[in-house]
């Protein structure tokens, strides 16, 4: 019999217990700040109708075309496992009736995406993002909050060189004017695009704007702007955005050139990106914007939204290759709990969990049966004091406390035992 060996798939990995300190360091970072500004948080499921994002990303981006796992269940439904969060809160949003609430409804995640992306260093196809979004306000004022929130998020886990690039993309009123004057010039190069950007001037041009293909780069350097060609509306709020971050004294540049490769952007566009010693962009650790159209699409009222995702994956791979390992900040145990024979034992577990709720934190080594194999174990822990629960002290409840470092040893009812080594930890603080 040939020898199967199994492995995880490609693209998906393991967050091993000395990688979860990262993770929790980010989650934190954003869930601190995502409570500072009264964002909530929701969890929306990782399976959904594929119709969601078929209608909602957009059929022809690379997200829905090419890299979403989709498949259908034995009742016959159409189901992906999300590749991103926006239109799933957006669904939430409507099913749920959130426009009866007070507007804005601010939400926040954090949690895993599935994209089915070609395997290379920083991309997996199980990734996870952090997401920030408001729906029901279209101020600039907002764009300006999502913003700063995304920034101070990475401004908090230390990303010092980091930059803001920015742009407006227009709505309904301005855009199709300006994807015409984009297919025109597109058009008049076209033997020099690649034969994924020859499909997308029919389909969608600007989209040829995000391309990473070289010869589409050298292209897209002479092509029309949209921020010319904005209606006053787009034009005016774009401004404000603008005056905001110069207010909040964010630093951004202006990129023309930034789409982001989903349908439903509308308006602000914004991505944050580190900028190495040479300069040089290293890729966005986050980005985000506005999607004015997107509710209604969805089949909900008229609702003006605005949000941001990071990749929390790209953050800690430059987090880990830049510092030492975040303390674990563990409250330091000063006790050890030592059990000799069944009843030892039994008793000891209980008392264990009665420390626990004390929420006094406490070593053992209950698989281990030899007493000197057990004071080994908590000599190399350092701790102050070994409570020692033998067969003796299980049958007359009370405990023997042996000081580690005088060697005295001293008995406890067991009654009294928690109590007894509160005061004593307490005098250490
Ligand atoms: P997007 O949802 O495509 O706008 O991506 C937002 C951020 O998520 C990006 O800037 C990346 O940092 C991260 N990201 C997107 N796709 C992946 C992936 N396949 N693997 C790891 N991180 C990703």
């Amino acid at each position: 019999m040939t020898k199967v060996k199994i492995q995880s798939l490609s693209g998906m990995r393991d967050i091993l217990p000395e990688d979860q300190v990262y993770f929790k360091r980010v989650q934190k970072a954003v869930e601190s700040i995502s409570h500072y500004y009264n964002f909530n948080r929701i969890d929306t499921p990782i399976l959904e109708q594929a119709e969601l994002f078929i209608k909602g990303t957009g059929a022809d981006t690379d997200v829905v075309s090419k890299e979403m796992y989709s498949f259908r269940t034995k009742g016959g439904d159409l189901v992906v496992l999300r590749p991103e969060f926006t239109p799933s809160i957006v669904r939430s949003y409507i099913e749920n009736g959130m426009y009866n609430l007070p507007q804005p409804v601010k939400l926040w995640t954090t949690g895993p995406l599935f994209r089915h992306e070609r395997p290379q260093a920083g991309r997996y196809r199980q990734f996870f993002q952090f997401d920030l979004e408001v729906l029901g306000d279209k101020s600039p004022s907002i764009d300006g909050q999502i913003i700063q929130m995304t920034y101070d998020i990475l401004k908090d886990l230390s990303f010092k060189n980091i930059t803001i690039e920015v742009n407006s993309i227009g709505d309904s009123e301005c855009r199709p004017y300006f994807k015409k004057i984009l297919t025109a010039y597109f058009r008049s190069k076209k033997s020099s695009l690649c034969s994924d950007c020859q499909r997308r001037l029919k389909e969608n041009p600007l989209r040829i704007l995000d391309c990473k293909e070289e010869k589409c780069q050298q292209v897209k350097s002479g092509a029309p702007q949209i921020i010319d060609h904005l209606c006053e509306g787009c034009h005016a709020h774009f401004k404000q955005v603008l005056e905001f971050l110069d207010e909040l004294e964010l630093p951004y540049t202006l990129n023309p050139y930034l789409v982001r490769g989903l349908d439903y952007y509308t308006k602000t566009v914004f991505e944050i990106v580190e900028k190495s010693e040479d300069g040089l962009s290293q890729g966005a650790l986050a980005g985000g914007g506005r999607y004015d159209n997107l509710v209604k699409l969805l089949g909900g009222r008229d609702t003006p939204a605005m949000g941001a995702a990071g990749g929390i994956d790209r953050i800690i791979n430059i987090l880990k290759t830049r510092e030492a390992k975040p303390d674990k900040k563990q409250e330091k145990t000063n006790i050890f709990l030592a059990q000799l024979g069944q009843s030892g034992k039994r008793k000891s577990m209980k008392l264990f969990e009665e420390f626990r709720q004390a929420k006094i934190p406490v070593a053992e080594s209950f698989s281990k049966d030899s007493l000197r194999s057990q004071l080994n174990s908590a000599n190399k822990m350092g701790v102050k004091w070994v409570l020692i629960f033998g067969q003796k002290e299980a049958l007359e409840d009370f405990i023997t406390l042996r000081d580690m470092e005088t060697g005295v040893q001293v008995e406890i009812p067991l009654d009294k035992v928690v109590e007894e080594m509160k005061q004593k930890i307490n005098k250490l603080k």
